[in-house]
Parts: structure tokens; C-alpha cells; sequence
């Protein structure tokens, strides 16, 4: 058995973080830190990454008191990166340090429906009220933009405040920080955790028995299965499901053609589409995004192709020719009301840090931060809403309301798969049936909480429909908001 002041169980990007600054706090901390090198189904592995803030709003964002309440968060972290990046960064040779590549591009064509639009006006808005830099430029001025004539942009925006880094040597460069001291890095996944008297045991795939004074459950959406051995708080607690995204990196066939983060408003149901300069030879392209109930490691068939379809045509024809460097499949962590859960619970000595979902990378240094204050003890620099033992938080009004929402979404999602209706079935007639198929879906779920479309997509989507119907048919007997 090995005793730990802390154990940490996940190694993303936010356990990382957070056992960075608990060092911070206390050089001397002993700390254990659990999960497998390989980051199999990592979401931090997987992302972009974007820095993006501004860029990330949507049309629901300023209408809801707890989007805005997000937003806030994540214009703060936006300030934050390049003196978190400075941290990090401290000692390193400049060879490995990280940069934040500067200058995001917003494009708006015709392909995600009218909901790119009015995601778009949503973006200048809140600008606006923010007063953050934006300027309106010809999508000709966008370097490296060159799609398809019938996909192209018809306005831009530029971000000049919001980038992208690259995760894989963000957690490399901080695990080499945290090797400094004393950590010890456990390649190994946990499967067993019994939590009793004030303290915690964790029992890991390789058999090690590990107890930790204090605990933080950080493995993203994994966390669910370690929340789920904790039956004196998991009822309180919003369910974790995964938000599964395929990204892949390329070669950039023509060197640095792609020098900023190129893309989209967020689009039904998913993050965007964008393509973003990894290097001077490499681009990024992301991503889908389909929950499910469990995270998943298999990559689809027609999800990757449907991607880069998306990227040759939409942002880059010479993408038809790069070679691509590698894929992944990442999961990004989301509760069943797409909010996270950060701080402390009502055990002892236990805390949570998860359900980030699709902008965690960039609000890592806020969270991390908060977590490190209260499990060190000390005043956090805000308070939030995102306990992670709460009432399911509504972002819409009403059941009524969230119907409409998943059925523009769904629309915006076949116009990108180009659906062509013909002239006697208009498109008004087309939503009516996906009306009457969600409205069923509610009936089915008995439950009058307005969930937003991404997280609709899991009984419509989803490979285990009628079982997501069943479990959540009783988990909504049970859960309040
Ligand atoms: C395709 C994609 C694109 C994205 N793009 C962006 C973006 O552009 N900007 C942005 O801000 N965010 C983005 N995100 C979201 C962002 O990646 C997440 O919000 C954030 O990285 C979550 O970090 P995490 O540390 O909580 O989870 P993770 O990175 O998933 O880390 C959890 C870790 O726990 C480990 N683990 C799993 N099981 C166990 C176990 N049993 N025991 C111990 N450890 C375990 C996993 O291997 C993993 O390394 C994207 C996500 C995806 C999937």
C-alpha cells in the first residue's frame, strides 16, 4: 500500500493542471497521479486545441444567466494563457516550450444552415458587450482559404486574441514540471475506490493499492465510473456522458499556408468545424461530436470521412492531397445539462474536477486553479454555479423549447450533409416529422427537463437508443433541476 497526500485519479489535462498548482501552494505535497501513459479515449489528446472564447459563443449563450456565467469564465481564462504558458514554459528549453499560435478566423458559408448565422451575429454581439477585439475581414483575406466555389465563405470575422496550442506538449511540458518533485505517475488505470474514514483507496488494473488523503476524481468522462462507487453522493451528482469526437492531423502540403485556427460557428450539436496549423508542416483538423452514454475508443468509418470532406471542401481543396499524421478519438466530458462539476463534495476530503465538455482545454487554467485553492485549503479567486453536487441546471425554458432547438440543429446537421428535399416536401413539413419524433421522445423519457440538442442526439443517434430511454426514464424520476 502506498499513502499519497493527494491522489489524483485521471492524467488529462486537468489533473495535470491542477496537481501543477498544488505544488505551487506546497513544494513538499506527495502525490499520485493515476492513469495510463497511452491516454486511450483522452479528450485533452483529441482536441484542437482552441483558445477560443468569443469565438465559441452561440446564439443561446447571452440568453441564459448560466452561459453567461461560462462565457465570463472563459474570457477570464482567455486573459489567463500567457502567463499560465509563461508558468509553464519557465525553465523549459525554447525548443519545447509551448506557444499559443495567435489569430482565430470565424467563417460563415452556407452549409450549417441558418443556424450558422445567427451563431455568427451572436459571436459580434457578444463582442460587443465583452469589448473584445474583432474585425470583419473579406474571407478572400483568411490565409489559406481555399474551398470549393460552391462552400465559400461569405463573411469572416477575426479573433486576433484567440489561437489554439498544441495539448500533446502542454501535458508533456507539464508532466516534466510535476516530475520535478514529489509525484509519482502511475501508468496504470484505477478500476476500485472505496472512500471511509476521511480518506480514500484506490485499487488499480495492475493490482497497487494506493490511499490518498485527499482525493480528486479527474479522468474526464471515465470519472463517471468512480462517482458511481460513491453511492452516499452519486445521486446528487448530474450524470457524466461522453461527447465522442474523431480529429485527425495532416500534413500541410504547402508549408505554413494555414496559419491561424480557421472556422466555423459551434454547429449542431458539435463544436465547429475548423482546421488549425499544429506546425509550419501539420494542421489540425476537428471535429465531430456525438454523445453517448459511456466513452467510447472506436473510430467510425463515415464520422472521418464526413470530416475531412467537411475540411477539404469547406476550408482547404489542397487537403485532398496531405498526408495524415495520425487520428484520434477523444471524449469530451459532459454532463446530461452540458454544465461542469468542479470543487468540493460533501465527503470528506473528496473533489471533483470533469464535464468541461467542448471548451475544458481552454478553461483548464480557471478550474484547475479553483480546484487547487480549495483542496489546498485556501479562498478560490471566484465562486461559481458548477458544484458538482447540484440540481440539473436549465438552459432552456421548456420541454417546447427544446424541441425547436434540436430540430434546427438536426436541420443544420443534414444541410451539411447536403440533404435535397424534393419541391412537394418542403422543408416546413420535413421539421414537423422530426417535432413529432422528439415530442415521442420526451413522452418516452416522461420528463419535462429541457435538454439541449447535443445531448437530444443521445436518444436519436445513439447505437443503444432504447436503452438510453430506459435508464434515463428512471434517472429523471429521481434527479431535480
Ligand atoms: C475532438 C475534440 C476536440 C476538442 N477541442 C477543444 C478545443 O478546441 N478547445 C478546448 O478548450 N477544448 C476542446 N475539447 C474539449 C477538451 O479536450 C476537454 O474539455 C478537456 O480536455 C477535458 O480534460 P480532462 O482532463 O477532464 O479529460 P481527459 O483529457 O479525457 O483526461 C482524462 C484522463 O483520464 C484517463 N483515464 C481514463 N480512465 C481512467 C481510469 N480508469 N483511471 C485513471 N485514469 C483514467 C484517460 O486516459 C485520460 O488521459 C475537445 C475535445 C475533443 C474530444
Amino acid at each position: 500500500m502506498h499513502n499519497y497526500d493527494i491522489a489524483i485519479i485521471g492524467n488529462g489535462v486537468l489533473a495535470l493542471s491542477t496537481a501543477f498548482l498544488l505544488l505551487d501552494k506546497d513544494s513538499n505535497l506527495k502525490i499520485a497521479i493515476i492513469g495510463k501513459e497511452t491516454r486511450e479515449g483522452s479528450s485533452s489528446y483529441a482536441a484542437g486545441a482552441m483558445i477560443n472564447y468569443i469565438g465559441e459563443v452561440t446564439s443561446s449563450t447571452l440568453k441564459n444567466k448560466f452561459l453567461r456565467e461560462k462565457l465570463e469564465i472563459s474570457i477570464q481564462a482567455g486573459k489567463n494563457w500567457k502567463p499560465w504558458l509563461e508558468k509553464i514554459n519557465n525553465d523549459t528549453p525554447l525548443e519545447n516550450q509551448v506557444r499559443l499560435n495567435d489569430g482565430t478566423f470565424v467563417i460563415l458559408n452556407s452549409l450549417g444552415g441558418s443556424l450558422d448565422s445567427d451563431n455568427y451575429d451572436a459571436i459580434q454581439q457578444a463582442a460587443q458587450i465583452y469589448q473584445e477585439e474583432i474585425q470583419e475581414v473579406h474571407p478572400k483575406e483568411v490565409p489559406g482559404m481555399n474551398p470549393i466555389d460552391s462552400c465559400r465563405a461569405i463573411k469572416a470575422l477575426f479573433l486576433p486574441n484567440e489561437g489554439s496550442i498544441n495539448p500533446v506538449a502542454l501535458i508533456k511540458n507539464i508532466k516534466a514540471k510535476l516530475a520535478k518533485h514529489n509525484v509519482t505517475f502511475y501508468d496504470s488505470n484505477a478500476h476500485m475506490l472505496k472512500h471511509q474514514n476521511n480518506s480514500s483507496t484506490i485499487t488499480l488494473d495492475n493490482n497497487e493499492v494506493i490511499t490518498g488523503q485527499k482525493l480528486l476524481l479527474a479522468a474526464g468522462s471515465f470519472t463517471q465510473i468512480f462517482i458511481n462507487q460513491l453511492p452516499d453522493i452519486a445521486p446528487k451528482i448530474p450524470i457524466l456522458l461522453a461527447g465522442v469526437g474523431i480529429s485527425a492531423v495532416v500534413s500541410q502540403t504547402k508549408p505554413d499556408n494555414i496559419q491561424h485556427v480557421i472556422r466555423t460557428p459551434n454547429r449542431s450539436g458539435a463544436c465547429g468545424l475548423h482546421v488549425l496549423k499544429r506546425s509550419e508542416s501539420e494542421l489540425y483538423i476537428g471535429a465531430t461530436n456525438n454523445i453517448a452514454f459511456s466513452p467510447s475508443k472506436k473510430q467510425k468509418v463515415g464520422l472521418s470521412q464526413f470530416l475531412l470532406k467537411c475540411a477539404i471542401d469547406q476550408i482547404d481543396q489542397d487537403i485532398y492531397n496531405s498526408e495524415i499524421i495520425n487520428w484520434r478519438v477523444g471524449n469530451r466530458p459532459v454532463t446530461i445539462d452540458s454544465f461542469p462539476l468542479v470543487g468540493k463534495t460533501s465527503l470528506e476530503n473528496v473533489f471533483i474536477l470533469a464535464g468541461t465538455y467542448r471548451d475544458g482545454l481552454h478553461q483548464s487554467p480557471m478550474w484547475a486553479q479553483y480546484v487547487a485553492d480549495v483542496m489546498y485549503g485556501s479562498k478560490p479567486e471566484f465562486e461559481h454555479s458548477f458544484k458538482p453536487e447540484r440540481k440539473l441546471i436549465p438552459v432552456l425554458n421548456n420541454k417546447e423549447e427544446s424541441i425547436n432547438e434540436v430540430v434546427n440543429h438536426y436541420m443544420a446537421g443534414l444541410h451539411e450533409h447536403r440533404m435535397v428535399l424534393p419541391s412537394l416536401f418542403p422543408e416546413k413539413n420535413f421539421e414537423g416529422l422530426l417535432k413529432n419524433k422528439f415530442k415521442s421522445i420526451y413522452e418516452q423519457l416522461s420528463t419535462e427537463f429541457p435538454m439541449i440538442p447535443d445531448i437530444m442526439f443521445l436518444f436519436e443517434l445513439s447505437e443503444n437508443n432504447d436503452d438510453n430511454i430506459k435508464f434515463f426514464r428512471e434517472y429523471f424520476k429521481k434527479m431535480s433541476y
